[in-house]
């Protein structure tokens, strides 16, 4: 069944071929397709984060052994993963992919350790509205770069959450208590698994998650996401 959001990603896909590359945030005419669809300047706006750790636990109240992130959610980060996940912008995988493996080879971060790699998973009616999982593009980029076996129905999410963006701190641990389960654990007992999100807020999505993988015999479960609030 064709959805809405897939008819949108079709169209938007298809204007993309037929006019030229404009900076995604602030138009500007790109002469180059190498430019990861921003400008040296708007690329240079993002801010990368200085350490590969993300937010740690401090009191061992995380399911995930460890948790790194790509860069700050500054406003520009904000624009850009707002327009990945909420306007069918799905090209735009070809840059934050690169810029998560420059990350990666930048600190050395021993992804090869790792057994699979597996997305945060959307609610099935969030997928089909939406027509793709943002996390999903992500994790199959990272996957077909360093040959670590991607899958992506590993986890199913199985409460439709009420948006994070709109609750505090605590409502959002609330929100996301049991919301996934695995599918198969003999597909994750003793593995090492890499979960990858688009953004780290409190930790509450990826802690959940984690904790389902963990329950299913996971060895250890590492975190990468693009973005962390700071
Ligand atoms: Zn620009």
């Amino acid at each position: 069944m064709v959805t809405y959001g897939m008819l949108q990603a079709f169209l938007r896909g298809a204007c993309e071929l037929i006019f030229p590359d404009n900076c995604l945030l602030c138009r500007q005419f790109l002469n180059s397709r190498h430019q990861r669809q921003l400008c040296a300047h708007c690329l240079g706006s993002l801010e990368f984060n200085p350490t590969p750790l993300g937010r740690q636990s401090t009191n061992g109240s995380f399911a995930f052994d460890h948790a790194w992130s790509v860069c700050l959610y500054n406003e520009p980060a904000q624009k850009l993963l707002h327009a990945f996940k909420y306007n069918s912008k799905t090209s735009l995988s070809k840059t934050f992919v690169p810029l998560m493996i420059d990350f990666v080879d930048r600190f050395a971060l021993p992804l090869q350790k790792f057994d699979l790699i597996t997305p945060i998973p959307l609610h099935p009616v969030r997928r089909r509205e939406r027509g793709y999982n943002q996390s999903a593009l992500l994790s199959s980029g990272l996957s077909r770069h360093y040959g670590i076996l991607h899958s992506e129905d590993l986890l199913i999410r199985q409460k439709q959450t009420s948006t994070q963006t709109e609750l505090g701190a605590k409502q959002r641990w609330t929100n996301m208590e049991g919301a996934f389960r695995i599918k198969s654990s003999t597909d994750v007992e003793g593995k090492i698994v890499m979960l990858i999100d688009d953004l780290f807020t409190t930790g509450a999505t990826v802690h959940s998650a984690a904790q389902a993988l963990k329950t299913a015999g996971a060895a250890r479960v590492g975190v990468l996401t693009f973005s962390i609030t700071v």
